[in-house]
């Protein structure tokens, strides 16, 4: 297909009636994912996520976008993650109750993440008005006010209840992957496995406007290319334009990832001989399939026969259920072990934990173990307690994995810049030992996300850059321009991109 963008151009929405394509989230940052998809006689949003991260980001969720919800067609969500999906609950509120697109895996987990979203919103804002909430702050040195205001005189949003949630569940549509559906007249869709978690999808549209169609890929976030739990991925099917995170564009060409059986193997070990139980802050969904994964595998080595793995994430022991209810989206190592009877996600020694009676009983236990314990952002979640019984002591270990979102504590901690927190109204000098375990992404980095996009041969007409901080934007164009002629652009919040 030959390019037809070359005069694509970043400008007003009132501008024109060709299809086009207003970024509200997600641009220029990496939360609050939400794209709308405009022709002149349909409306699809992509994604409705939570904004993330210091309070001040977390107080945008409170304002929808500047768009009339009631006139939209149907929604589209590329997978469970709450910074693509957090914001579902409230569309009954805003006015539509039409259908959300989804993969089958994801109209599972939406439902379970929405309502646990939902729930979380009206305990933080009890705990705030009690002032009894969970708190977790650097004290020393105190955080960067452009990152990280702690300005809480305001109420914590409460965006939807349980019940708005339970109402945008009865219109999730799920929909098998590789197969078109149209989804209002004049657009037609299709999903492709993104292997960033069960379920994720990149979103093919074909969009009809007069004599011409505009294909427009959006890429969701994408997973590692190798050897993962998750099936092998594809490339960017053929497309007009590519709408394409960027989340690790910024890492120097030519570095790899590190081998993380090896850090995870010195994990064990230092947790054998040093007789210590590492905590290890770990996403429900995505995160702890990827360590619980590694970790079977080290155990069928014999690795871990006296050391307990405890999992302590309701959600993330439904995830991994998910998984193998879905084998065929999982590789083929871990599809082999669900024929012969057994779950890739089980082994002797893991415990898994369902309630939080059961998970204050391991905090600050004594002895070799490793702890995986929600959430990855060290904001909320059972991983508190665990922090507030191992931060202060020498004997404490704990174990960052991937990702951290800029500004947060954990951040800080993972950098080993903290010195002394607060959690949970305790005060601690950080004397634990602190680690920090590369190349558990769920995300490609660079050099696969440009392959995705340049590897099928196909050269779009425009590569739109969108989820990912500037640094990274910049290297990701870099990076495409180098690898084929097409035009890139970054746009901004609020930005429309027109197709034609
Ligand atoms: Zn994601």
């Amino acid at each position: 297909m030959a390019a037809r963008y070359a005069r694509s151009s970043l400008c007003c929405k009132s501008v024109s009636k060709s299809p086009s394509l207003t970024f509200f989230g997600a641009a220029g940052e990496v939360t609050g994912s939400c794209t709308l998809v405009e022709t002149e006689h349909a409306r699809v949003l992509i994604d409705f996520g939570l904004f993330q991260g210091a309070m001040s980001q977390e107080q945008r969720n409170r304002v929808p976008p500047a768009l009339d919800f009631r006139r939209l067609n149907a929604v589209v969500c590329t997978h469970a993650h709450i910074d693509h999906c957090g914001r579902l609950g409230m569309l009954p509120r805003l006015g539509f109750e039409g259908p959300i697109f989804c993969t089958e895996p994801t109209a599972t987990l939406l439902p379970m993440v929405l309502r646990s979203s939902a729930n979380l919103q009206k305990m933080r804002v009890e705990e705030f008005r009690e002032g009894t909430g969970p708190d977790a702050v650097v004290l020393d040195p105190p955080p960067d006010s452009s990152l990280q205001d702690d300005d809480r005189h305001e109420d914590p949003p409460v965006l939807y209840a349980r019940g708005d949630a339970e109402r945008v569940s009865r219109n999730l549509v799920g929909v098998p992957y590789r197969v078109w559906r149209e989804i209002v007249p004049g657009i037609r869709m299709r999903l492709h496995d993104a292997s960033h978690i069960i379920g994720s999808a990149s979103v093919e549209l074909e969009i009809t406007h007069g004599a011409s169609r505009t294909r427009v890929v959006f890429s969701g976030d994408i997973g590692p290319s190798g050897e993962t739990y998750l099936a092998a991925r594809g490339h960017a099917p053929e497309a007009d334009v590519v709408v394409m995170e960027s989340t690790t564009g910024s890492r120097p060409i030519g570095t790899h990832a590190p081998d993380t059986d090896a850090s995870l193997r010195e994990v064990i070990e230092h947790c054998r001989h040093g007789r210590r139980t590492a905590i290890m802050p770990t996403f429900s969904v995505g995160r702890a399939q990827v360590l619980v994964h590694h970790l079977a595998q080290l155990s069928r080595e014999g690795l871990l026969d006296d050391i307990p793995v405890y999992l302590d994430s309701p959600m993330a022991i439904r995830a991994a259920e998910l998984c193998v209810q879905h084998p065929t989206l999982l590789s083929g190592t871990a599809r082999a072990m669900i024929g012969r009877g057994h779950s890739p996600f089980e082994f002797d020694s893991l415990h898994c934990l369902w309630s939080r009676k059961h998970s204050l009983k391991i905090a600050g236990r004594d002895g070799a173990g490793i702890v995986l314990a929600g959430s990855g952002f060290c904001d909320a979640g059972p991983v508190l307690h665990h922090l507030e019984t191992a931060l202060g002591h020498d004997r404490g270990f704990v174990v960052f994995t991937g990702y951290v979102l800029p500004g947060s504590m954990a951040e800080s901690l993972a950098n080993g810049v903290a010195k002394r927190v607060r959690i949970n109204g305790t005060e601690l000098d950080v004397r634990a030992r602190i680690s920090r375990l590369q190349g558990l992404s769920g995300h490609a980095d660079a050099d696969q996300m440009c392959d995705w996009v340049a590897g099928s041969g196909h050269v779009p007409g425009l590569v739109v850059l969108n989820h990912g901080d500037d640094a990274a934007r910049i290297g990701m164009e870099s990076r495409i321009l180098a690898a084929m002629t097409t035009k890139v652009v970054r746009p901004a919040c609020q930005d429309t991109v027109a197709l034609a």
